[in-house]
């Protein structure tokens, strides 16, 4: 096992880590930027080194300022987290050719899933259903283009094959907006993804996000600890998430969670990851994997009882998976909601002084967070603060149990999004469960028409 890494990242995920680490007995080094100077796992990490001012582009995404803050403290693995440099292969690679364990897949698996075509066309010679769609990236003869949409069938949507975080996508409902949207989406892709490349897919009108965590070792063993549902987004970005999904037949999950692990071991793929799915009429159809530990995954630990950061780290480690597939067995229901410092209407960012914090507790109940009475939310980076996930044995107890929390959750100097939270935990279509991932945007339509953008 190692005994010190470093973790490369910042905010509720960097403690997360470092808790992981401490737990098992391992050393950690923080690296963080001029503006997280005076967080609070910053002082608990053994060491910490500031890699750069408060720009991510010049401190969290700073390929050299990290690898040489792994070379001056003797760290044997970095942990990337979520977003930042968790996805980036050429860092992955550099983590490795510097001598490092990068925590996470081999450098050409990430490499293989962050193309989304490519990611397609691994994913469907695995066995894994897709949105019926192009075949790879759509051709420059509009003729084509537009045989390729009939034969899907409108309404389609072209989504750019290095796009990401809900970004680079365009919905057409007609053949005479066709060519116009794909070559504006192109257009935009090379300029935020620095590769044109688009491909096309039926766009699914009343999805639900259903996703799959897998975890698989080095010696082609490979597990999916259940399903996660992320139906309730707003812009494409998650904002409650709960294991396991409501009302779909288990057998079904089964189906597609085994043919997941199936779809690693063909890969060869190593660590923890998801498979995102749309989910409509009992089908699942793949959009996309992700490399990394996941916002939420606390749903799968809690339902799991598994340590998902520490398995990471042992899986990295060169261990072989603890567990079978028998072993696994899903018990109770979690829910997560994501706490944002914004306005919970209006959705603009609210960084600033957090003036006071009361988290709640009780039976069921988890808190991850890195903010206090004091904490200065900086207007720097991503607005989420923390999350509270709540379990029960029954979905409906863990519902009780978010809105006692919800009641007791304090924090002042900032605006958050808490009353959003509280406004659907008591939503009937919540309640009853299923809700498609337009349900949230709807509703806040119906509920403030002035703010349609
Ligand atoms: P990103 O990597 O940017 O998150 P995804 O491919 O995961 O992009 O898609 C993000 C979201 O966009 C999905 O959760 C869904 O809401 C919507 N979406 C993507 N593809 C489709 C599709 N074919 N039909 C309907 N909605 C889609």
């Amino acid at each position: 096992m190692f005994e010190k890494i470093l973790i490369a990242n910042r905010g509720e995920i960097a403690l997360r880590i470092q808790r992981a680490c401490r737990e098992m007995g391992i050393k950690t080094v923080v690296v963080h930027s001029e503006a997280d100077r005076d967080a609070k796992y910053v002082k608990l990490a053994d060491e910490s080194v500031c890699i750069g001012p408060a720009s991510s582009a010049l401190s969290y995404l700073n390929m050299p300022a990290i690898i040489s803050a792994a070379e001056v403290t003797d760290a044997e693995a970095i942990h990337p987290g979520y977003g930042f440099l968790s996805e980036n292969a050429d860092f992955a690679e550099r983590v490795e050719k510097s001598g490092f364990v990068f925590i996470g897949p081999r450098s050409d698996s990430i490499r293989m899933m962050g193309d989304k075509v490519t990611a397609k066309q691994a994913m469907i010679k695995a066995g894994i259903p897709c949105v019926p769609g192009s075949d790879g990236a759509l051709p420059d003869d509009p003729q084509e283009i537009i045989s390729i949409a009939r034969k899907i069938g409108f309404p389609v949507i072209i989504k750019a094959a290095g796009g990401g975080g809900g970004r680079g996508m365009r919905v057409v409902h007609t053949e005479a907006s066709l060519l116009n949207a794909v070559t504006t989406t192109k257009t935009e892709a090379q300029a935020a993804f620095g590769n044109p490349e688009v491909y096309m897919e039926k766009f699914l009108e009343n999805p639900r996000h259903i996703e799959i965590q897998v975890l698989s070792d080095d010696y082609k063993n490979a597990i999916w600890l259940g399903e996660r549902d992320c139906s309730m987004q707003r812009r494409h970005q998650k904002v409650i998430e709960e294991a396991p999904a409501p009302d779909i037949p288990r057998r079904l999950v089964d189906r597609i969670g085994d043919r997941c692990a199936e779809a690693c071991r063909k890969i060869g793929y190593r660590g923890a990851g998801t498979f995102e799915f749309l989910y409509e009429n009992g089908e699942f159809y793949f959009i996309e994997m992700n490399t990394r530990i996941q916002v939420e995954h606390p749903v799968t630990e809690l339902i799991t009882g598994l340590d998902l950061v520490q398995e990471q780290i042992r899986i990295a480690a060169g261990e072989k998976l603890r567990y079978r597939q028998r072993d696994i067995r899903l018990i109770g229901h979690a829910i997560e909601c994501r706490i944002n410092a914004e306005d919970p209407f209006t959705f603009v960012p609210s960084p600033g002084k957090i003036t006071s914090w009361h988290a709640p507790g009780g039976p069921g109940m988890r808190v991850d967070s890195h903010v206090y009475a004091g904490y200065k939310v900086p207007p720097f980076y991503d607005s989420m603060i923390g999350k509270i996930i709540a379990y029960g044995s029954t979905r409906e107890q863990a519902i009780h149990r978010m809105q006692v929390a919800l009641t007791e959750m304090v924090v002042e100097g900032i605006q958050t999004n808490l009353d959003l939270h509280r406004e659907l935990m008591h939503d009937p279509s919540f309640i009853k469960g299923g809700t498609n991932i337009h349900y949230l945007e709807q509703k806040l339509a119906e509920m403030f028409p002035e703010n349609e953008r």
